[in-house]
């Protein structure tokens, strides 16, 4: 089956209670049973049920499922936030005195979790590439695991998985991939060597900016070594599992960041349309960076583009796709607040991965708290405006910048 109809007639997408065709939202915070005897059984793991809505509800269990078959994973966890996903899957596999190694130039709430981490005791060493020399010098015996994000947002920097991969587990460490701006449509990390997968679903797996969530994806293929991975102590006898088993049953229930039931669904519904969105939004953004190619004084950041620094890498790794972010340089942050003013359809907003096109500057808001060198890494200068490309018709898209860029003030 190819990928909208496994999505929706996946194994995944039955078996609900009344023969629902959608899951149904199971909005209760606890569940009600007969007898003490059965709440202890299921207490102990004897019977299949549900306690607690923090630990478990039907709902976002079909969600973390639909997103599991999605990404070819062996078991899924779902999170309050993208945020949440990226704290709890590092905290499940590190502890104080542990080292991992993260990219330089990721999304800036990520670079403030690791700011926080290392205020934990966990040191961050901050990889300028994933390119296997690289990642083995930074490597040694007190690295845990490696993070990064498969494209970078906003740089679209483009980590070659496969290589990565490569380098870590000759390390004998994971590699933990960020997956949120490429999407299971575009291409599946843990397929190209990715130990976990994260996503913020709040971007293209919702897909109508309309929830806050994240998702934790383990593909269990990772061999732990226990003696390194002193994280998982207690967790042994689940050998490959011994991560997803530790994240469920200890960091993410104890940290308290659990899906919302109403997300789940919003999400669920969601993924159905993933597909078309993407090839919509993909199709939009190729043609857009174009467009803005073609206006004088932008300097434009997007993967088709055959001059991109990691337009052959994406050619290999994302089907040719370049994603849903457009970033470009205005020339000065006067010109670039005054393009984001004059446009008339997309959203002034703090987001990615909505059916509308959005746009930001991101150095004076989503970098205020990064350094100017974490900025640079991350691509993103003075003079940034990054846009994320929506389903509207691409001649109004292209008609409006255009119109914004001619008539903005230097
Ligand atoms: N990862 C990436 C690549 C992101 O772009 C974002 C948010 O923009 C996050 C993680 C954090 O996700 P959330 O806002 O859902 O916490």
């Amino acid at each position: 089956m190819q990928f909208n109809t496994k999505l929706l007639h996946g194994k995944t997408s039955k078996g609900y209670p009344n023969r629902e065709i959608l899951p149904p939202i199971a909005q209760t915070s606890a569940y009600r049973y007969d007898s003490m005897e059965e709440l202890e059984e299921v207490f102990l793991h004897k019977r299949m049920g549900y306690a607690y809505s923090r630990i478990g509800n039907p709902g976002v269990n079909a969600f973390e499922q639909r997103v599991n078959e999605l990404e070819g994973g062996a078991g899924a966890v779902c999170t309050a936030s993208g945020m949440s996903a990226a704290a709890s899957a590092i905290l499940a596999a590190a502890k104080s005195g542990d080292e991992i190694i993260a990219g330089m130039g990721l999304y800036g709430g990520t670079i403030g979790l690791l700011h926080d981490l290392e205020n934990l005791g966990i040191r961050v060493v901050y990889a300028p590439d994933f390119k296997k020399e690289t990642l083995k010098r930074l490597i040694n015996e007190r690295t845990r695991l490696i993070f990064g994000e498969m494209i970078a947002n906003p740089s679209l920097k483009v980590m070659d998985v496969p290589e990565a991969a490569e380098a870590a587990h000759e390390a004998g460490v994971p590699l933990f991939v960020d997956s949120t701006t490429v999407t299971p449509y575009v291409a599946r990390p843990l397929s190209l060597g990715a130990d976990v997968v994260i996503h913020s679903t709040s971007k293209y797996l919702n897909g109508g900016g309309n929830a806050i969530g994240g998702v934790i994806v383990d593909g269990a293929h990772f061999p732990w070594n226990f003696e390194k991975h002193t994280a998982l102590a207690g967790f042994e006898k689940y050998r490959k599992m011994a991560f997803s088993v530790r994240l469920r049953t200890d960091i993410w229930e104890n940290l308290g960041g659990c899906m919302a039931p109403m997300t789940a669904f919003l999400n669920y519904i969601g993924t159905d349309t993933l597909g078309l969105r993407m090839e919509r939004i993909l199709s939009n953004a190729d043609r857009l960076a174009r467009a803005l190619s073609a206006l004088p004084g932008l300097s434009v950041n997007y993967l088709t583009l055959p001059d991109h620094p990691c337009h052959a890498l994406a050619e290999k790794e994302l089907n040719g796709y370049g994603g849903g972010i457009v970033s470009f340089r205005a020339g000065s942050r006067k010109r670039a607040f005054s393009i984001i003013n004059s446009l008339k359809l997309p959203c002034i907003a703090s987001n990615i991965g909505d059916v509308r096109t959005l746009v930001i500057h991101p150095a004076s808001t989503l970098y205020l708290q990064a350094s100017m060198e974490e900025q640079e890494a991350a691509g993103v200068f003075t003079d940034t405006v990054r846009i994320s490309v929506g389903i509207e018709d691409i001649d109004d898209l292209i008609e409006d910048f255009t119109s914004a860029v001619k008539s903005a003030k230097e």
